[in-house]
């Protein structure tokens, strides 16, 4: 069905060219607040309601949104680079700088790419890494005690997440020993059995014959099962990497935040970021691995080496001091593990949230 569109009335003095300086962050917080108050980007006082020229440079300043009651066709803004009077665009609307003319216009979200795809291309990737680069020093402005927090939480772990890497090597090399290719049963995280199936077929002379054929079939999943994995990294180097590059930062106080320079910003930025990402994936690496030592895996894998589709005998058993392996209970091999080797990793201190994103 066709929507009958208002004309919307614009005004002279929006049409009116009002030279500016390009949009500081005070008046993008104003232009926000007015769209959100009046849902009218082309009322904002220093908006010039007129198609810029075709190809001028333009500098994307943000995005913003119309609040929900002016996302429905009739009660859309207007756009000066398009539809000039009639109600057009509610999302990812651009605060557009034009330096050549030194003039502000709240526009479409790509309706400068008419004008100029390439420039409108360019001020999109300029503006995304202005935010982020905001982003990432707002970050920082609001976690001043996050790199002592990691560094602490780094240091708790240590021997904790060493003590896993020597149980899970000793593991490994006792495996090679009793030559058990555990491994190869268990990569894709089910241990398999054949079962062996009578089938009917005709021989040439027109009988009937038997023939029996061994089918796979899966005999059980077996949580945190990448614990056997013969190629698996010990975690250990990569957190003292890790607690090597946070001693490297500057220490840093929120009073000298405005002082510090861009690079330092960014730095410091990059490297809260990538130690929070990385003592994540080893925090979840680790809790899935351990899995193993849970009583459904042990009971799965020694369950398994029992029944008659298994192809050999293995046993796993773990208690407070060991691990063991073997291919039974009376003939194993002990692989002696650390106290800390069951200790609870305490989970990764948060970084506050921020929210930057347009609105
Ligand atoms: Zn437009």
């Amino acid at each position: 069905m066709e929507v009958c569109l208002d004309k919307i009335e614009i005004s002279a003095e929006s049409r009116a060219v009002k030279e500016c300086d390009r949009p500081d962050e005070k008046i993008v917080a104003e232009i926000r607040a007015w769209i959100k108050a009046s849902g009218s980007p082309h009322t904002f006082r220093l908006h010039t309601h007129t198609k810029p020229p075709k190809g001028t440079p333009v500098i994307y300043i943000e995005e913003f949104t119309l609040p929900k009651q002016y996302r429905v066709r009739n009660k859309r803004a207007p756009c000066p680079c398009c539809t000039d009077v009639w109600p057009q665009y509610w999302h990812l609307g651009k605060i557009a700088y034009f330096p050549l003319e030194r003039v502000l216009r709240l526009v479409g979200p790509d309706c400068y790419a008419a004008l100029d795809a390439e420039g409108h291309q360019i001020a999109l990737n300029t503006m995304r890494e202005e935010r982020k680069r905001r982003q990432d020093i707002a970050a920082i402005l609001n976690n001043p005690h996050l790199i002592p927090q990691l560094t602490a939480r780094l240091i708790e772990w240590l021997p904790i997440i060493t003590a896993f890497d020597n149980g899970r090597k000793g593991m490994r090399e006792r495996l090679d020993m009793l030559r058990l290719p555990l491994w190869s049963r268990i990569r894709d995280g089910q241990l398999h059995v054949s079962r062996a199936r009578e089938i009917v077929f005709k021989k040439p002379d027109g009988t009937d014959a038997t023939r029996t054929v061994h089918d796979m079939q899966v005999y059980g999943p077996v949580a945190g099962y990448a614990f056997f994995a013969p190629d698996a990294k010990p975690y250990t180097p990569r957190l003292k990497r890790l607690q090597t590059s946070l001693s490297q930062v500057p220490t840093f106080r929120p009073e000298n935040i405005p002082n510090l320079s861009d690079q330092e910003r960014r730095y410091i930025a990059k490297t809260i970021n990538q130690a929070t990402t990385t003592m994540r994936d080893i925090l979840n690496d680790i809790t899935d691995l351990r899995r193993i030592f849970e009583q459904v895996s042990i009971s799965t894998i020694n369950g398994w080496s029992r029944d008659p589709g298994a192809d050999f005998p293995i046993h796993f058993a773990v208690d407070n001091t060991s691990l063991y392996i073997g291919r039974t209970a009376d003939n194993r091999l002990r692989i002696p593990v650390a106290p800390e080797f069951w200790q609870r990793l305490r989970s990764i201190p948060q970084m506050a949230e921020t929210s930057m994103a347009a609105e």
